[in-house]
């Protein structure tokens, strides 16, 4: 593909500015911002909000409803979310691309691993690749658009970004401003890292995360064991029969995570919370998987009480002809930076799952290369955050411009 001079100009400029890159995101990498620590996503968001709002007409930041979690002695519980940013350009555009990265990491405030380190080819830190090298990427990539817009004149394209706090949990408050802002959008492009290799992520599965909580009655160990209904040991049953379920769907997995109860050896237990999660590639398997564990919670044994909790929170991503076309949009446009793109499928979901339901087609694996993330061990290759520059660049420039061009002949 021959490059128009502007975008050569602008394609040398991202790369001049990698050590600006680098350090911005070593800043930010150092910021410690677990899901639950609303203050360091605070400081976190303010610094982003100052960024985004030199290339937005308008930036919000939203505040997201507090979550309903089942704490381990089965109660429910609130859990306080941090805000969601909005930077929005040219919404009154005829076509809209939406862009999109979480700003949580799974590292807690107490975590052991806060450290950035920058060694030779390589840096260190929590979330440095999944995903606030991706986080860089869309803000560069997006300030190098519109210095092409500003240069050339031409776009039909507006966008909006979103940054989510809690997407590491399953995006549970944001989802509701996925839903308010991404319907009619044309495409959209997210930045969770792409696999080590330098691959795509292509179909992914659907996922559900739930609990059962188990109840039946406490009573001494030694003197009336009788008396007592073991919840401990009905979480157990519960965990077989949801094992069970292993293979009964094409390629759907359950895991039984975790499970909570008990107390001293001389109590029979009365609480137990089981916790655990479905991978499914097909929505057909959602209906089915609700009616298993329907009757799974109505087989309780006599004086024992079970009850279901949580849901499928991301649908399955299936591979579609607007979907595949994207991908090799951005694969020819890697081609022209000499990279070698191909994709594959994987059984994480992300929030391109919520897009893809949305029916928005998109690649959500335009972040930085990097591997071993949600790993004390994360790293990224630190030359990736020009490349994903580039390559988002030039991508947000060819469907800008093929856009343009298909408006045009329609209303000739
Ligand atoms: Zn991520």
């Amino acid at each position: 593909m021959a490059l128009e001079s502007e975008v050569q100009t602008i394609l040398s400029r991202v790369q001049s500015r990698r050590d600006e890159m680098l350090s911005r995101l070593m800043r930010w990498a150092a910021i410690n911002s677990g899901t639950s620590n609303l203050a360091g996503l605070g400081l976190l968001s303010g610094q982003v909000l100052e960024q985004l709002h030199t290339i937005s007409d308008d930036t919000q930041a939203i505040a997201a409803s507090p979550q309903t979690v089942v704490d381990p002695h089965g109660q429910l519980q609130q859990r306080s979310i941090g805000d969601v940013l909005l930077g929005i350009r040219r919404a009154d555009a005829p076509r809209q691309a939406i862009l999109s990265i979480h700003l949580d990491t799974v590292y807690p405030a107490d975590s052991p691993f806060q450290q950035v380190k920058h060694e030779g080819e390589f840096l260190y830190g929590p979330g440095v690749a999944d995903a606030k090298g991706g986080l860089i990427v869309l803000l560069e990539a997006l300030k190098a658009f519109e210095e092409y817009v500003d240069a050339t004149g031409k776009t039909s394209l507006g966008w909006t970004v979103i940054l989510n706090s809690d997407e590491e949990i399953g995006s549970p408050a944001s989802r509701e401003v996925f839903s308010n802002h991404c319907p009619g959008a044309d495409f959209g492009l997210l930045f969770e890292p792409c696999l080590p290799n330098g691959s795509l992520v292509g179909q992914r599965k659907g996922s559900g995360n739930f609990e059962i909580v188990a109840r039946g009655q406490a009573a001494h160990a030694g003197r009336e064991f009788d008396k007592g209904r073991n919840a401990i040991v009905a979480a157990a049953q519960v965990t077989q029969k949801l094992h069970a379920l292993n293979g009964r769907w094409k390629d759907t997995t359950i895991n039984v995570a975790k499970i909570d109860g008990g107390g001293p050896t001389n109590v029979v237990p009365d609480t137990a919370v089981v916790r655990f999660n479905v991978r499914y590639p097909d929505a057909d398997v959602e209906q089915a998987f609700d009616e298993a564990l329907d009757r799974i919670v109505q087989e309780a044994d006599d004086g024992i009480t079970l009850q279901r909790y949580g849901g499928f929170f991301a649908p399955p991503k299936p591979m579609t002809p607007k979907y595949e076309s994207l991908l090799k949009t951005v694969q020819a446009n890697g081609r022209t930076l000499g990279l070698d793109l191909t994709w594959q499928s994987t059984g994480g979901v992300c929030d391109g799952n919520r897009l893809a339901a949305l029916g928005v087609p998109n690649i959500d694996t335009m972040g930085v290369r990097g591997g071993n993330i949600h790993s004390p061990q994360e790293y990224m290759h630190c030359d990736s955050l020009v490349t994903r520059t580039q390559l988002t660049f030039l991508t947000l420039v060819t469907l800008a411009e093929r856009f343009r061009q298909a408006d045009q002949s329609a209303s000739e």
